[in-house]
């Protein structure tokens, strides 16, 4: 589009939101929350925070980031919990730490609920469009889009959360079809925009699975997964879930269903050579489960519904990229669906990313200042993983255009940052999703904690409303008085406790014990222990108060292992460093280190290629400097 012929939109913002999916509805509403007028320019009013594929919020690794954004005043849990169906908390049987809330969610009514929280808030403004060109300043830097109609959008930041919209393509096995989605337009005119600003860009694909009509299955022969009353909503702004919860069922393939996949190969997408794009290891197709564990008669399928008031079923680990004869067969070999019926064939599809070393750890693009990339653009893949770099985006986007302090969430403080960190400095290959593997100082960060480490940056940046601030506070206050009475507390095996002991089951120390340790009894266990101290009523407190109790003497270790990680992390590198000055460096490092421009040694010990002899010589560069 040639950027001479437009209209000029008759209000300027200061945030321009490219994209109303999971990062932009976050991106946008951030930045409001900062203060900054928004326009969040979408191309249908109909799709904002449309969920692609499975109407599933959290589960591992993922729960902890909504909780991150919850925390930092964010929406994606406070939709999630108004849409919820069903709960439940994965990993319950292992420590705290990797305890993770996982809701399926009723797709429209979560759809509705962010639509109504983006309304609610009046420096957000919603407008159908679709950004075709980025528009710079005489300064090259961003300044609004011209969308496809001719109208020009003026704003001191640009925020792009295209999702798998740029260049997309749907492969339905044989059949290919221009798309963003199932029955919505690609994006094309922005991704050869992006191209012409020399932004890198490269190929992912992902899947997903056919959907089935619940009136066709067989539900009373499939195992049901109820749902969990007790589990923790995601927003601390609630109290408890949902109670009336609808029930999941468990299916399994069969040895038939392989043997029509493995038939089939030939004609999937995936299988045949035709999209060359690597997909999501951790959300594998059903032909590449049948492929790489050729040895396993049989895969679990979640049949998880998508609504309240209609029988649509997601049939959970069986995203497929095979014809539709061959999706309606191996379907129908599968015990209880023998009669089931297709109402949307699963598909796979191809799009274009822009590679996330090209952004700051703000995600501000190093090349276009006051450009920003969140979401599924920067490789990754998730609804949570979207929100959490939309969060970001929004932030720091407001910053720019307000003037305010920036932000850049570390990996010591959050799954935000470690996402954050493991983009901008190492780059994709695959399409990124979270888990808690990725992250070294797991004890510290734990779903139950979130609101705790978080509460002060999000006030710092002025992203509490004032009840909400209060309600940190005090909740923080009470979580404070409560270890301070629990830490030291000493059971004496007198007569009294040695009774009281008895009637709760619960073994009598020999002889006087902090109530910390008695409860790391295996026969004893944190929850009884607690129960003899009265904890605090507030169920936040105390469950975040049960975790400090289990980690305890662990947690000291991990905060000895952060402050080392922070010094690191303190150390800045000039931003015009010329490392051709750094004496010792090798070829390949030096090159890594110009491409990368680390602001910290912390993370240029991160960088890919860059040796500890390369850091060693840094190190004494740095110092020599600063003499
Ligand atoms: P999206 O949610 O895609 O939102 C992008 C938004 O931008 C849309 O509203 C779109 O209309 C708008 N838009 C695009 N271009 C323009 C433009 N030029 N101008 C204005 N608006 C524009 N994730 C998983 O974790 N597991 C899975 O198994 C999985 N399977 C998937 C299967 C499919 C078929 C698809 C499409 C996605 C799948 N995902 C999966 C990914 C998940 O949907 C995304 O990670 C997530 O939605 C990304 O959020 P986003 O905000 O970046 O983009």
């Amino acid at each position: 589009m040639d950027v001479r012929f437009h209209v000029k939109h008759p209000e300027a913002v200061d945030v321009l939101v490219v994209g109303a999916g999971h990062a932009g509805c976050e991106a946008a509403h951030a930045a409001a929350r900062r203060g900054a007028r928004v326009r969040l320019l979408t191309q249908s009013l109909d799709t904002v925070a449309r969920m692609s594929c499975n109407p599933a919020i959290g589960g591992v690794g993922k729960g902890h980031l909504v909780r991150e954004i919850d925390a930092l005043g964010g929406v994606m849990g406070v939709a999630a919990d108004r849409a919820a169906l069903h709960y439940r908390t994965l990993n319950r049987r292992k420590g705290p730490a990797v305890q993770a809330t996982r809701a399926q969610c009723d797709r429209r009514h979560y759809q509705i609920a962010m639509r109504a929280l983006l309304d609610a808030h009046p420096r957000i403004e919603l407008c159908q469009g679709e950004a075709a060109e980025l528009v710079l300043d005489g300064r090259g830097r961003a300044a609004g889009v011209v969308d496809a109609t001719g109208v020009l959008h003026e704003a001191r930041a640009v925020v792009i959360t295209t999702g798998t919209f740029l260049d997309g393509v749907i492969h339905l096995g044989e059949r290919t079809i221009p798309a963003g989605r199932a029955g919505e337009p690609p994006s094309r005119s922005l991704a050869e925009d992006l191209y012409r600003h020399a932004f890198r860009l490269g190929r992912l694909k992902t899947g997903t699975p056919p959907r089935l009509d619940g009136r066709t299955i067989a539900w009373e022969r499939l195992e049901p997964q109820p749902g969990e009353r007790d589990a923790f909503p995601f927003s601390e702004l609630h109290d408890e879930v949902v109670q009336d919860q609808l029930a999941c069922a468990i299916a399994r393939t069969t040895e038939r269903t392989h043997m029509i996949i493995q038939e089939n190969l030939h004609r999937s997408a995936m299988y045949s050579g035709r999209i060359r794009a690597r997909g999501p290891r951790y959300c594998p197709s059903i032909e590449d489960k049948v492929v790489r564990f050729a040895d396993r008669p049989s895969h679990q399928v979640f049949l998880e519904p998508e609504g309240r008031d209609h029988a649509e079923v997601y049939p959970n680990g069986l995203s497929t990229s095979l014809p539709l004869e061959v999706q309606w067969a191996f379907i129908r070999s599968i015990p209880g669906l023998e009669q089931a019926r297709i109402i949307r064939p699963g598909y796979a599809i191809e799009y274009t990313y822009v590679d996330p070393t090209e952004l700051l750890p703000t995600l501000e693009t190093k090349r276009v200042p006051h450009l920003f990339h969140a979401g599924q653009i920067n490789g990754t893949t998730g609804y949570e993983e979207a929100a959490a770099q939309g969060l970001v985006a929004g932030i720091n986007a407001a910053a720019k255009a307000l003037d305010l302090e920036e932000w850049v969430p570390t990996r010591d403080v959050a799954y935000i940052g470690v996402l954050v960190d493991d983009l901008t400095t190492r780059g994709v290959t695959e399409p990124y999703r979270m888990l808690t593997a990725r992250a070294e100082f797991r004890l510290e960060l734990r779903e139950d904690n979130a609101w705790l480490r978080l509460g002060e940056t999000a006030i710092r940046l002025g992203l509490y409303d004032e009840g909400r601030a209060r309600l940190y506070r005090a909740r923080r206050e009470r979580l404070e008085r409560a270890w301070t009475r629990i830490r030291d507390h000493r059971l004496r095996p007198d007569a009294a406790t040695r009774a009281r002991l008895e009637r709760m089951g619960l073994p009598a120390p020999t002889q006087p014990m902090r109530l910390v340790d008695y409860a790391h009894r295996p026969e004893v266990g944190v929850e009884r222990a607690l129960a003899l101290v009265e904890p605090p009523r507030d169920r936040w407190v105390r469950r975040a108060l049960a975790s400090m109790v289990h980690y305890d003497g662990y947690l000291d270790k991990q905060r000895e292992e952060i402050e080392r990680f922070r010094r690191m992390e303190s150390w800045a590198i000039p931003a015009d460093l010329d490392y051709r000055e750094v004496r010792g460096l090798s070829h390949e490092s030096r090159e890594r280190l110009e491409a990368a421009r680390p602001r910290t040694v912390g993370q240029a010990m991160r960088l890919p290629g860059v040796t500890p002899a390369a850091i060693s010589a840094l190190l004494l560069h740095l110092r020599a400097c600063s003499r």
